[in-house]
């Protein structure tokens, strides 16, 4: 097992959709996970944009029972487990 290779918050941003629907394999997803884990500020948005899925999928959920309504487990994971690591420590 090798560190994953760094990407920079802009190629983060376009990971993150991407994740949020489960798009990516097991390598781009450690690559955003490892990157989630040490960029503070990527974790700040990751969580507003679960957050405003989440919302979403609450109007939707009022309107159609059938709508899924919680998140994945292990997106949830991830955002604790990024969460417990604390901020990313300036090279
Ligand atoms: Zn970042």
């Amino acid at each position: 097992m090798s560190t994953p290779p760094q990407i920079t918050c802009r190629e983060f941003q376009d990971f993150l959709l991407d994740y949020c629907e489960g798009q990516l394999g097991d390598e781009p997803r450690a690559v955003f996970e490892h990157h989630l884990a040490r960029c503070p500020m990527c974790r700040v948005h990751f969580e507003t944009y679960l957050k405003a899925i989440e919302l979403g999928r609450r109007v939707l959920a009022e309107d159609d029972p059938d709508a899924p309504a919680d998140l994945p487990e292990e997106l949830v994971e991830a955002v604790l487990a990024a969460r417990a690591v604390g901020g990313g420590e300036p090279p």
